[in-house]
């Protein structure tokens, strides 16, 4: 009598989930299949397939065996009936936001989502008459006041958010939601990924990832996917094939090989991060660290209930003194890069007033709750040590 789940574990997820044992060729992995389109041997076989008699690929816009392979295995990660891939985490959260919503709609929004997802509904969703509300990550109650019954149809949060990495009571939403069937709930779970958290099996309708960011996690490629119930991703399948946002196939093969690891670098982002978070923390030149995994933080427990394995890989701080001092520990230290974005087994490293906020003024940044001294930091795959050692000798020279 074996001990079998009826679910493989992540690890195996990631390895297998959505692969055939054999790609054909004899392949163990996925091929690069580069093609614009895809021949018919005869009209006979045009017939088959626009009536549904045969499966086979028609055109590359609608459709790539190698992005395919990619989606199954999202899907598989995720808990999911489907995924369909877009070229970016922009693109797939646009490209959904575009297809499920008409002019008289209504998005609630918990406000530290990210920062381009929020501009998209001020500016382009704004423009088509598409309507929204902003309310803070920890208040349920101003979530389910900012209700319109009749013409809220999406209800989109972050696990956890950036950069404040603020965690969002999913279950709290799920229950809200539940009293107004006709609206749905989509998290964007790119900084905590399947290996934290699933947001579909705790009653979310859909998740989308920038996979840019852990889901591939060599910084080398951009990619991002929307999961969820068959009928949703068909009809955004539909409509990516009119959008024209079709992933590139080499693109794909590469987040299909990063996402084989997703399971141990998660491990590793997880324990080193914790530990970098501690020891900033005792740190005299650090004023305050924002880690969920630490007690200090204002979600602990909730992150604590709601992530398994870890709390994740990133770790914002506010350093001792203002823009200056953070941009002079910046400078000083050696072994991240200077970086936007996140996830990959580089650490990178951003002032976000100096980076991601450039343009906008210090007042400006301190209405949205932008801190001139807050400081993100992505922990990768170095040595922990020799990560803790180069942020310490960066603190002390800071001015
Ligand atoms: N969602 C989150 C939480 C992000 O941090 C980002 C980018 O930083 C995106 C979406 C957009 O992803 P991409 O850069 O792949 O378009």
């Amino acid at each position: 009598m074996t001990n079998r789940k009826t679910e493989p574990a992540l690890h195996t997820l990631a390895v297998r989930g959505g692969e055939p044992r054999n790609h054909g060729y004899s392949a163990v992995t996925v091929p690069i299949v580069c093609t614009a389109t895809y021949s018919f041997d005869s009209s006979a076989q045009i017939h088959d397939h626009f009536q549904g008699r045969s499966e086979r690929w028609e055109y590359g816009r609608y459709g790539n065996p190698t992005v395919r392979v990619a989606e199954q295995k999202l899907a598989a990660l995720e808990g999911a009936d489907d995924a369909v891939l877009f070229p970016s985490g922009m693109s797939a959260i646009t490209s959904l936001l575009l297809a499920m919503l008409k002019p008289g709609d209504h998005v609630v929004m918990t406000s530290d989502c990210y920062r381009r997802t929020r501009q998209f509904l001020r500016t382009t969703l704004a423009k088509f008459g598409v309507r929204h509300s902003f309310v803070p990550p920890d208040d349920l109650a101003a979530l389910a006041a900012a209700i319109e019954p009749t013409s809220t149809r999406l209800i989109v949060t972050e696990a956890p958010t950036n950069p404040y990495l603020r965690v969002v009571d999913l279950r709290g939403i799920v229950e809200i939601k539940r009293r107004f069937p006709g609206i749905k709930l989509l998290v964007d779970a790119t900084l905590a990924t399947p290996a934290l958290c699933r947001p579909l099996l705790l009653g979310a309708d859909l998740v989308t990832h920038s996979c840019t960011k852990y889901l591939a996690g060599h910084n080398d490629v951009l990619a991002g996917v929307v999961c969820g119930a068959q009928p949703l991703i068909d009809a955004l399948r539909d409509a990516r094939g009119v959008f024209g946002g079709m992933p590139d196939p080499h693109g794909a093969y590469l987040l299909v090989r990063g996402m084989k690891t997703l399971a141990v670098r998660m491990r590793q982002h997880n324990e080193s991060a914790l530990a970098i978070a501690r020891f900033l923390e005792g740190h005299p030149a650090v004023e305050r660290v924002f880690y969920p995994g630490l007690p200090s933080h204002p979600d602990h427990a909730l992150a604590a209930a709601l992530f398994r394995g870890g709390f994740g890989g990133m770790v914002s701080f506010h350093v001792r003194g203002g823009l200056e001092q953070g941009a002079s520990f910046i400078d000083a230290s050696t072994l991240p890069n200077i970086c936007p974005s996140m996830g990959g087994v580089e650490t990178l490293m951003e002032q976000p007033a100096l980076m991601s906020f450039y343009e906008l003024s210090p007042q400006q940044r301190a209405e949205i709750g932008i801190a001139e001294n807050l400081i993100r930091l992505s922990v990768g795959l170095e040595d922990t040590q020799d990560l803790i050692d180069d942020l310490g000798q960066a603190l002390s020279k800071m001015r």
